[in-house]
């Protein structure tokens, strides 16, 4: 599966990042440290340095509970996954 970004334009291949589990493990590492969670991806899933980068510049800088937030233009109601209908940045909240 892959995903994709319509304000940056960015097209993210997703490897062993399909159950709830492992982008939850993913999302608590990113915010602990990006570069780790990079070098995780690398070593873990064939990533490259720049899609781990990419993914990271996606997820949102607090795991959220119930409102979503865009990280980009701050609106609401967004769905995990979905692109921002005001910015169209893809969010991901794992
Ligand atoms: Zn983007
Ligand atoms: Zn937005």
């Amino acid at each position: 599966m892959s995903l994709s970004c319509a304000r940056c334009g960015h097209h993210i291949p997703v490897r062993g990042l399909e159950t709830a589990e492992a982008r939850a493990q993913l999302g608590g590492a990113a915010r602990e440290s990006r570069v780790r969670a990079i070098q995780w991806l690398v070593a873990n899933h064939g990533y490259d340095i720049t899609d781990g980068k990419v993914i990271m510049n996606h997820i949102t800088g607090e795991a959220m509970s119930g409102e979503r937030q865009c990280y980009k233009c701050g609106s609401t109601d967004i769905e995990d996954g979905v692109p921002c209908p005001q910015c169209r940045s893809l969010v991901l909240d794992w």
